[in-house]
């Protein structure tokens, strides 16, 4: 059974390869980028006041994010193993995730950073914008948004450097590759 988290900046791939990961490992993920564009699609209550910040490029308030994941990793599925992808971006987030797993009598047993320069990311990003059509992967807000996992979430990995979880991988490379990559560090970390 594992229990990790993905954290890469927007555009490195994270939620290809959180699905390829995760039915490799036979565990759930977990986007909170997905589950909130799931509930702006649906007109939640949820989704009506997440898109504001979504649109935006900006982070949804800590306090409905955290309440969100809370709700999810209480649910039965989680208990074979989850992989959080896109959560924790911010302190706040991390100091959340650690009560919420106190709590579940359960912690993680790795991090997962996926790299990737900025260049690629904007090109990945941009040509993703024509095909998905996503409001928020417009330049101006991409740009915001690399900018702000730049300031509140790069430094989240030395925490779990220091806690001794993280395990880095090049995201840079064909979708298999960059897989086959993950998964054999994912492995070594294991023995
Ligand atoms: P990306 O990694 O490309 O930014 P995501 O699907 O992970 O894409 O996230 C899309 C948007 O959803 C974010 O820009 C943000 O507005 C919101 N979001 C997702 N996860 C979080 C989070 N943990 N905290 C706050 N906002 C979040």
């Amino acid at each position: 059974m594992t229990r990790m988290l993905i954290i890469g900046p927007p555009g490195s791939g994270k939620g290809t390869q959180a699905a390829r990961i995760t039915e490799s490992l036979g565990i759930v993920a977990i986007s909170t980028g997905d589950i909130f564009r799931h509930n702006v699609k649906n007109g939640t209550p949820l989704g009506v006041e997440a898109k504001k910040y979504i649109d935006n490029g900006d982070f949804v308030p800590d306090s409905v994010t955290n309440s969100m994941v809370e709700d999810r990793l209480g649910q039965e599925d989680v208990a074979h193993g989850f992989l959080l992808d896109g959560y924790p971006r911010t302190r706040g987030q991390v100091d959340a995730l650690d009560a919420m797993l106190s709590t579940l009598g359960t912690e993680l047993d790795v991090v997962l950073q996926l790299t990737a320069d900025d260049a690629e990311l904007v090109k990945r990003l941009l040509g993703r914008a024509e095909i998905e059509g996503r409001a928020d992967d417009t330049e101006d807000v991409i740009k915001h948004r690399l900018g702000l996992y730049a300031k509140e979430t790069q430094p989240l990995v030395d925490i779990y450097q220091k806690r001794g979880l993280l395990v880095q991988v090049d995201g840079l490379g064909e979708i298999s590759e960059v897989t086959a990559r993950i998964l054999a560090a994912l492995d070594a970390v294991k023995k």
